[in-house]
């Protein structure tokens, strides 16, 4: 249910097409529960795709273990891995998947390419997305852009190699970010505390509209849900997922932070956010 659009649309694009899909509900912290999968799952069902990291929430689901258990069942796995690459480990053997999904420009690689791993495997078959050639073992025919996948290819070396250091640093920035907010009242976290990766940090905040918020903060980059879903002004489908109140969903920004996230600048954002939200919830 709180998939990334790139999945929820191509769901309903089959559903159309009339492939009986099963929504699975997460838990309030934004993780499925392997247990869920467990009992979703039915003789027909073809295949699960599940994120790894959720984009609005920063929060981590068990794909090790769903995938120990859908490889035992003997159903195909999809992981969209778009949000992981760069802060977890991501190993295809040792989460048992058979497809994984990586997108080049979260990991500050050029925007429009991608990747597709596919398990070698007579089960793991895809078929043709696009026709004329045969490339890619006749999965996505056409030529090859080679400076797209040169500068994908260089993103996630550097990705893998600050992998070590990296997460450690943003825990850090994050820990600093959430302690600098502690001044204000009416704070509300959504997602995980626990499972969860540090560079996303979700916060409802009482009595202030988002859009008014986001206003304030001109001088931060901050989004009210995702990114791709920025132009409606409907409430998250994803805090709505986990059971956040519309009231509060419509309360809530997603900040973020990266390779080049200072400690200052973190600093700068708090007193930003404490301004703008007391000032706000003044004029009232
Ligand atoms: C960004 C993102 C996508 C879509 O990737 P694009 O390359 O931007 O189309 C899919 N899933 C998740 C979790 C994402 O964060």
């Amino acid at each position: 249910m709180i998939e990334h659009k790139a999945v929820v649309d191509t769901c309903k694009w089959l559903e159309q097409g009339g492939v009986e899909v099963t929504w699975l509900r997460p838990d309030r912290e934004g993780r499925i529960a392997p247990e869920v999968v467990a009992e979703s799952l039915r003789d027909e069902t073809a295949m699960v795709s599940l994120m790894m990291v959720n984009n609005e929430l920063g929060c981590v689901t068990d794909i090790a273990a769903i995938g120990a258990l859908l490889r035992q069942r003997g159903v195909l796995f999809h992981v969209d891995a778009a949000q992981a690459a760069g802060k977890l480990p991501v190993d295809v053997s040792a989460l048992n998947v058979d497809l994984l999904s990586l997108s080049a420009h979260k990991v500050y690689g050029p925007k429009g390419v991608g990747a597709l791993y596919v398990r070698r495997s007579p089960d793991a078959l895809v078929e043709a997305q696009m026709h004329g050639g045969g490339h890619e073992r006749g999965m996505r025919s056409g030529t090859l852009p080679t400076h797209q996948m040169v500068g994908m290819g260089k993103a996630f070396e550097m990705a893998r190699e600050s992998l070590d250091a990296e997460p450690a640093r943003l825990e850090e920035l994050r820990d600093m970010f959430l302690s600098g907010l502690e001044g204000l009242e009416g704070v509300h976290f959504n997602g995980s505390r626990e499972h969860r990766v540090p560079g996303i940090v979700n916060l409802s905040f009482e009595g202030v509209e988002a859009e008014s918020l986001m206003l304030g903060l001109r001088h931060l980059a901050v989004s009210s849900g995702s990114a791709c879903a920025s132009a409606t002004v409907e409430p998250s489908f994803v805090l709505r997922g986990i059971g956040v109140s519309d009231e509060l969903a419509h309360r809530a920004l997603r900040f973020s932070f990266g390779r080049f996230t200072s400690a200052e600048e973190i600093e700068f954002a708090c007193s930003q956010i404490v301004d703008v939200v007391t000032r706000l919830r003044a004029v009232r």
